[in-house]
């Protein structure tokens, strides 16, 4: 089962309503299996960032790869 990261909280506004975005074309059972703060944006992304507020819209690189 994929481990998930958590989301932590945005250094912008400080809000812990934070979704990690995840790249990639999951499979079903990894959409099912994923927390509810995960969201798939498929392949094409604007850039790297892998985190997103949801309060303030703010997106982020939670980690270097
Ligand atoms: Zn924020």
């Amino acid at each position: 089962m994929t481990e998930w990261p958590l989301p932590g909280s945005c250094p912008a506004c400080g809000s812990g309503d934070v979704h990690v975005l995840a790249f990639g074309m999951p499979l079903p059972e990894e959409v099912a299996a994923a927390p509810p703060w995960v969201w798939f944006i498929g392949c094409v992304v604007d850039g790297p960032e892998d985190r997103h507020c949801l309060r303030c819209r703010n997106r982020w690189v939670a980690s270097p790869a």
